[in-house]
């Protein structure tokens, strides 16, 4: 049977280190670090999610700058906000709660982001940093490093190892399948165009499932002892629940664990760790402007 592993119970331990870093610098320079967290009108789920951020900057001492925007705000007011909080000496996170209306160009959004307060790590140079050899990012997307750190705190080596990444967005599959590259994996790439995934995921020694499709990878798909990290969330139909649903992830957890040697729980796997490396990346983004500015 496969190790689980805890993302709660990581997440929980990180967050200490960053509590603790977080009153060091307030001892230390007289400030804290500062995320602003901006949305634009009120989707239910963008609100759960930027609750749960701003929440969690309270409980680990980092000051959080809330910034609520009307659904019909203008592309250009939206980007005046953000320069606002690219000069404020206080932020040093700014995150923009994706998606945005249809009226609002994206990537013209997140290109306006400062590079040293881009917590969510999408800016376009921090990815093509990311992508380049010898070349350092200032942040690394939160999903794809909270996928590195899970298995690094698990103790799974992963130089000279054989990964699959399964898909290639830009907010998980591609920078994740990056970061296994620059952690010395030989990496492949599973999408929707890719004929017989099952022969490439059965040689992995590490998997990294986002593709968003619940349940699709087998325990048969799995290489005895792999480790697996499922970041597919996916509601799936379940009258016996309460509120008519319940997540899944991208593999088969039942088929998976009695083959992997560790694997990842959805819920409590992958999930709770993203915030927690949203946090981190503001706690390191602080701490090099206050050495710079010291
Ligand atoms: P996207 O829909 O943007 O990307 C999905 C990727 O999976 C695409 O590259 C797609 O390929 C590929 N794909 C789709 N179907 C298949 C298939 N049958 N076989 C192989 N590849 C396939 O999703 P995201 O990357 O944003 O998210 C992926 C999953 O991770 C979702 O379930 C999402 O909810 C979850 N998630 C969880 C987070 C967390 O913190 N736990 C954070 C972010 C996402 P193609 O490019 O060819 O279309």
């Amino acid at each position: 049977m496969a190790t689980v592993i805890d993302g709660k119970a990581v997440a929980q331990t990180i967050r200490s280190e960053i509590a603790e870093e977080v009153r060091a610098l307030s001892q230390k320079y007289g400030k804290v670090p500062g995320l602003a967290v901006v949305i634009v009108g009120n989707r239910k789920d963008s609100q759960s999610y930027v609750g749960m951020k701003r929440k969690a900057c309270a409980e680990l001492g980092i000051k959080s700058f809330d910034i609520d925007l009307p659904e019909q705000v203008s592309e250009s007011d939206l980007i005046k906000q953000v320069h606002q909080l690219n000069v404020n000496p206080d932020v040093h996170g700014i995150l923009v709660q994706l998606p945005l209306p249809k009226h609002i160009n994206e990537e013209k959004v997140l290109s306006e982001i400062s590079l040293g307060k881009d917590v969510d790590g999408f800016h376009p140079l921090n990815i093509g940093k990311l992508a380049m050899k010898d070349r350092d990012p200032l942040f690394l997307p939160c999903t794809p490093k909270a996928c590195i750190e899970l298995l690094s705190r698990s103790g799974v080596s992963i130089k000279g190892k054989k990964a699959v990444v399964v898909g290639r967005s830009n907010i998980v599959g591609l920078p994740a399948s990056l970061l296994l590259l620059k952690a010395d994996a030989t990496v492949t790439i599973v999408h929707s165009r890719t004929t017989q995934p099952e022969s490439i995921i059965r040689e992995a020694d590490i998997v990294i499932a986002a593709a968003g499709q619940p349940m699709m990878i087998k325990g048969s798909w799995i290489k005895p002892g792999a480790a697996v990290i499922d970041v597919g969330t996916n509601a799936v139909d379940d009258p016996t629940k309460k509120s008519g649903y319940r997540l899944v992830g991208d593999v088969d957890f039942e088929e998976a664990s009695k083959v992997a040697g560790w694997i990842t729980p959805v819920p409590g796997g992958v999930g709770p760790m993203t915030v927690t490396m949203l946090l981190h990346n503001t706690l390191e983004g602080a701490k090099r402007c206050f050495e710079k500015n010291h």
